[in-house]
């Protein structure tokens, strides 16, 4: 028997905020008896009980979450659907064909949220135009080479941009160099993820503000929860850094703190001064910079901390807190924005692990999980969602071998010793990061 913490917290803040609201699915009570049962419905469990749906039209798929859908990582990221991974450092021969595994893992998440999107017509600022990568200061300078030896050596369509371009493009004088990469979708992520919650297949029943507390080992499994429990064939969990709480992935995973603003939305004058797109995102090349989206809706968008906070969303005053943080990083992008007040701050908590791995495969009888991605996955939870939902039902496929291959999880230390490691591991993203903070 293994116990779980009965405490997920969350709060109002993020891009829910700015939705309208939204009737949310009904909490489980009583006693069920199903099939299977995903736990997690964030983009990998979304996918995952998508995809057991189409696979099993005649069996029930129960999908819970222990918070509001959109209110976990996945309704809360910069909202970048990234096809092509940055790998820092130089490119390492023996590491290509691992660097196309990876980038065919991305290439199947994206397709399918692509197809997802347009099929189900789900309204999330939906924009497939690529992403920016830039670089400001010294460190992110030298990855700007790498990268741009990396794409040419995986012959990914790119465009290498100068300052002036970049200038024209944005509206910042910021940045030094920087590379247009053509594959990749912007969106707005919890309009994707509400959107891919009220589209589920009628065989899909999701409950939310439903913690899974406890998984009770037998035939069939016994899953229990505050106010009813389920009795399963087979269990996916998609929980990300919380699969700790059910006792999985203990010493492998913990969960990063980050956050970011949005300004109000900008005058038309306000957005002239921006340059020639109008819809945009820019991932810095170095791995502590800043993420920067200009929103279809007219908002700029700016993410630049990260911390270990015990795995937990900021409280309203460190929001405020970083909030400032945010500012001197946006008024330096933006000097002729610096009026412009920011409406909405938010922070969200990611799973990383020490070697940037993920997790995906059979955990014990009838168990799987998968999860991980080290802030990319949007387009990667989806693939490792879909895919870990065809290996549980015997399923073969390229995406499956690719996310089996995945390195085991590096280990990290018990308690106190874990609180120092992480807060290290998320500490050292900021070295040398300079201008591109
Ligand atoms: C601020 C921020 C910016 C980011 N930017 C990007 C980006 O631009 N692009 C990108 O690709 N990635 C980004 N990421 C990372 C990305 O959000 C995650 O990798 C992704 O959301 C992981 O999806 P998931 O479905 O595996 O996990 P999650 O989204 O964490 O979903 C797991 C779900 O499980 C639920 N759950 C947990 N325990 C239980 C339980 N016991 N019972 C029931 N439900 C449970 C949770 O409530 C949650 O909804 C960012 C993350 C953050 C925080």
């Amino acid at each position: 028997m293994i116990s779980a913490s009965k405490k997920f917290p969350t709060d109002p803040h993020g891009w829910a905020e700015l939705l309208p609201e939204r009737q949310a699915r009904q909490s489980l009570s009583g006693t069920h008896r199903v099939p299977w049962v995903v736990v997690g419905a964030g983009f990998t469990g979304l996918a995952c009980a998508r995809r057991l749906g189409e696979l099993h039209p005649d069996q029930e798929i129960l999908l819970l979450d222990a918070r509001l859908v959109a209110q976990g990582a996945s309704g809360r990221n910069s909202g970048f659907a990234v096809v092509t991974s940055q790998f820092p450092g130089g490119v390492v021969p023996d590491q290509i064909e691992n660097y196309r595994r990876v980038n065919r893992i991305n290439r199947a998440g994206l397709d399918l949220l692509s197809a997802q999107v347009s099929e189900q017509a789900i309204d999330c600022q939906w924009c497939e135009e690529g992403i920016y990568h830039t670089a400001a200061d010294r460190l992110a300078i030298k990855e700007y080479h790498h990268f741009l030896h990396y794409l040419e050596t995986l012959e990914i369509d790119h465009r290498p941009l100068d300052k002036t371009a970049l200038h024209d493009r944005l509206g910042t004088s910021l940045y030094q160099v920087g590379i247009h990469v053509t594959d990749g979708a912007l969106l707005q992520p919890a309009a994707l993820v509400r959107g891919l919650a009220d589209t589920l297949p009628a065989n899909v029943r999701l409950y939310e503000q439903s913690p899974a507390l406890k998984i009770e080992d037998g035939k069939p499994l016994t899953l229990h929860l505050a106010t009813g429990e389920v009795k399963t064939d087979k269990l996916i969990l998609t929980m990300n850094y919380e699969a700790s709480t059910l006792g999985f992935l203990r010493p492998y995973i913990i969960g990063s703190t980050l956050s970011g603003s949005f300004t109000r939305v900008l005058s038309k004058q306000e957005l002239a001064s921006l340059g020639s797109e109008t819809e945009w995102g820019v991932i810095s090349l170095h791995g502590g910079g800043a993420t920067l989206r200009l929103t279809r809706d007219h908002r700029l968008c700016i993410r630049n901390t990260a911390e270990y906070h015990s795995s937990t969303l900021l409280s309203d005053k460190k929001l405020a807190h970083r909030q400032a943080i945010h500012r001197v990083a946006f008024d330096k992008r933006f000097p002729q924005l610096a009026q412009v007040p920011f409406e909405y701050s938010w922070s969200g908590v990611e799973g990383i692990t020490r070697n940037n791995t993920n997790f995906f495969g059979r955990q014990r009888d009838n168990i799987y999980l998968a999860g991980g991605y080290n802030g990319s996955g949007v387009s990667r939870g989806t693939a490792f969602g879909a895919a870990i939902a065809d290996y549980a039902s015997e399923e073969t496929s390229q995406t499956i071998s690719d996310c089996l291959a995945s390195a085991p999880g590096a280990w990290m230390p018990p308690r106190p010793f874990l609180d120092i490691g992480a807060f290290f591991t998320v500490h050292s993203r900021f070295r040398g990061v300079g201008l591109d903070r």
